[in-house]
């Protein structure tokens, strides 16, 4: 018997970038069924799919609102859950200050489950169901990380920090550590579940090339697995690395001598990128995490995303925290929009939330596992509720278009908007009671 659920139903299937409208899907009252597996087995509007339901089948309904795909942050380190809101520093000595002691506490397997609870639960919260996310040096950080999404059944993308230089040495590993340490986690998470792998190598400067090189060996031994690191980030890191590293032609080159570039490799925030690392970007299919948020927050620059556009680049959106300042992917719309703005630039609202869902998801390479509403897809799903407060309900009923409607809600919105999130089909976070199901 399949899972049935019924509301107003949006999704992409392509970029609005390239397909305007012809990108969006509106079903305004829908059904979504969702098979044993928790994969999305139909997607249709109500009339037409209500006579092919089994008899006695329960439906969920959630008229009045809106199902989408579930949000996927393409960056965001969970064991900073707990220092998001740091005051009064810029990246450099916001890690020395406020992130590396907060790290120190994760050789703690049982501090690390208690931290990585905490942040699944607000991912859910916020409706984020996917999520490439950064551990710290200690495996025992990506063991509890793993273990508690294992549990929840989350698809997620974690690896172990590689940082062996300019950092205490309670955050510390060394280019061989940190290579057999990976590679014992490749081989016993990848794959496992819903779970996968990224080599993390912090950024540039926290590591030798020693260190790199053996990053590159982790993805020459192991081809599916992912790369997450910074890149260009802060004007001053980049004069860091341009010191530490006389023989490279430019920030990216420092990975790309590493064999760090390619189409499983993300780049967290490529802010300030010359010409040449934008054509390296763009030829090697490599991948932004852009994180407005974040930028703004630590006053990093004003991401261009019109010029990772023309150069063809695939860009995802994260949340960055603990740099960034929320967990809700509807506060890093916003701020995108926003650093949009000072560019003269209009950050479309179907851009957005195609950024947030499929764009995430081709982004991470999950296109065919998440992302979308198509049969067979994995059914991680939210219910966004328009009138989720009282001021929202009087805002968007002078709402003339969906467009209008979704730019708002972009807007103003935030946790409270996510009245339920959906894993495979299987209710993981409720705002309030569950619906009632009634019988057809
Ligand atoms: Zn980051």
């Amino acid at each position: 018997m399949p899972s049935v659920f019924r509301g107003s139903l949006l999704f992409f299937t392509s970029d609005p970038k390239d397909d305007g409208e012809q990108a969006v899907h509106h079903i305004e009252d829908g059904l979504l069924l969702v098979d044993d597996n928790g994969l999305i087995s139909a997607v249709g509007a109500y009339a037409d799919l209500m006579d092919t339901l089994p008899a006695g089948v329960n439906i969920t309904d959630y008229s009045g609102k809106l199902l989408m795909p579930g949000f996927v942050d393409c960056h965001v380190h969970y064991p900073q859950t707990e220092m998001i809101a740091a005051y009064g520093t810029q990246l450099l000595d916001w890690l020395q200050t406020h992130t590396f002691p907060v790290e120190s506490q994760f050789s703690d397997f049982d501090y690390g489950v208690g931290i990585a609870e905490r942040f699944c639960t607000e991912l859910l919260r916020n409706g984020t169901t996917t999520a490439l996310v950064f551990g710290t040096v200690h495996p025992q950080s990506v063991e509890a990380f793993f273990s508690v999404a294992q549990r929840r059944n989350l698809r997620m993308i974690a690896g172990k920090v590689m940082m062996d230089r300019h950092a205490p040495a309670t955050v510390l590993d060394t280019a061989e550590t940190s290579y057999q340490e990976s590679k014992a986690l490749i081989e016993k998470w990848h794959g496992v579940d819903r779970l996968l792998y990224a080599v993390t190598p912090r950024f540039a400067p926290t590591s030798t090339p020693q260190q790199l090189q053996r990053a590159g060996q982790l993805l020459a031994e192991h081809p599916d697995v992912y790369l997450h690191t910074h890149l260009s980030e802060n004007l001053d890191e980049i004069a860091w690395v341009s010191a530490l590293f006389p023989d490279c032609r430019d920030y990216l080159d420092v990975y790309e001598q590493a064999g760090l570039l390619g189409k499983r490799s993300v780049f967290a925030h490529g802010i300030h990128l010359c010409d040449r690392e934008c054509e390296r970007m763009a030829a090697s299919d490599s991948v932004i995490a852009h994180c407005p948020s974040s930028n703004l927050f630590l006053g990093s620059g004003l991401f261009n995303l019109k010029r990772m556009d023309d150069y063809g680049i695939r860009v995802g959106v994260g949340s960055d925290v603990g740099g960034g300042s929320s967990f809700s992917t509807f506060d890093t719309l916003a701020d995108a929009y926003k650093i949009q703005q000072l560019q003269g630039v209009n950050l479309d609202p179907y851009r957005a939330l195609y950024l947030a869902t499929l764009g995430g998801a081709r982004a991470l390479s999950l296109d065919g596992r998440i992302g979308s509403f198509k049969p067979g897809l994995e059914a991680d799903f939210i219910v966004i509720d328009p009138n989720a407060t009282d001021f929202l309900a009087f805002r968007t009923q002078h709402c003339n278009s969906l467009k209008e409607l979704l730019f708002v809600l972009n807007t103003l919105g935030d946790d409270r908007l996510i009245a339920a999130t959906y894993i495979l089909g299987e209710l993981a976070h409720s705002r309030a009671q569950p619906p009632l199901s009634t019988g057809e």
